[in-house]
């Protein structure tokens, strides 16, 4: 008889950022996927923790600190996973903190190029979509409600995208300080998803920078295209993490545990973690 490896998915997201799922919303789906746990990696802050860490500890899920950091590389987005640093560490409050005033500037100029379209969105309306970070998805989906497209991949494709009409970059955190205030709160830096940057000089770059690992099992990609990325860790000695990307209802093509973390990389990121906590 063989036995199902255990499995944790690394990238969740919840209602903190712009996920559709409470935590313990996310803690049922873990448990009826047959996951031993998980990390919450909400984009740029952690404020789920505080009603996920007690839930996970009763439903009997293991759950890592985590967060997925929004950064710029030669003006190209990159996301930066940080795992297993100090929960309340000042670093990451004041970090999160900059990431909050940076998308409230970046939001308000965004509906402003969109005002200048003939699209009207206040800002209250885009408190009213969500509950912690706020960003372009919250905004596709106001887009959307209000009839001006008709999904959130055309609000992105005609407005939102890289490059696009109401288009704006914010303020432009680097890849290399994200890494360095994941490091001085004590986690493991990881890059996100790097299957999905698709640009060869960003590609190059991201490999000469001081990650811990890199994410080589994401939602569901075909192992060959896995493949090229867990050579380059194995290379490096980077770890491989995995997860899902999952956001609920508004990414039905991530399904919860469609990639996960091995065992070993779980462990290896958990005494990690554990070893603040002895100090
Ligand atoms: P923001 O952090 O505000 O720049 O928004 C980035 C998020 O928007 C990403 O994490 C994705 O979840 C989502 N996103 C980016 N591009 C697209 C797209 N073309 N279609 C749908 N969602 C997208
Ligand atoms: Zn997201
Ligand atoms: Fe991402
Ligand atoms: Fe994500």
């Amino acid at each position: 008889m063989t036995l199902l490896q255990a499995r944790y998915d690394l990238h969740c997201h919840t209602i903190y950022s712009d996920g559709t799922s409470t935590p313990d919303e996310l803690f049922t789906l873990a448990l009826e996927k047959g996951l031993k746990g998980l990390s919450i990696t909400d984009h740029d802050t952690v404020a789920a923790y505080k009603e996920a860490l007690p839930r996970a500890k009763e439903r009997g899920l293991m759950l890592l600190p985590g967060i997925e950091c929004s950064a710029i590389h030669r003006g190209e987005p990159v996301h930066v996973l940080g795992y297993a640093f100090v929960l309340d560490s000042p670093v990451i409050a004041s970090f999160s903190k900059m990431h909050s005033v940076r998308r409230e500037e970046r939001n308000r100029k965004i509906l402003s190029k969109l005002r200048k379209l003939g699209i009207a969105i206040t800002e209250e309306e885009l408190r009213g979509v969500g509950s912690g970070t706020l960003g372009r998805p919250h905004i596709a989906l106001l887009l959307m409600q209000k009839g001006v497209v008709d999904s959130i991949k055309e609000a992105f494709g005609k407005y939102l995208g890289e490059g696009k009409a109401a288009y704006d970059p914010g303020e432009r955190i680097t890849v290399e300080e994200t890494i360095d205030t994941i490091k001085k709160a004590g986690g493991k830096a990881i890059l996100a998803h790097p299957q999905l940057i698709g640009k060869g000089r960003i590609e190059r770059d991201m490999l000469t920078m001081p990650f811990d690992g890199l994410e080589g099992y994401y939602a569901r990609l075909f192992p060959d295209q896995e493949e090229k990325w867990i050579k380059s860790a194995e290379k490096l000695g980077w770890i491989v993490t995995g997860g899902s990307d999952y956001h609920g209802t508004v990414k039905p093509q991530n399904p919860l545990g469609s990639s996960w973390t091995c065992q070993e990389t779980f462990d290896l990121l958990y005494t990690h973690y554990l070893s603040h906590q002895k100090q």
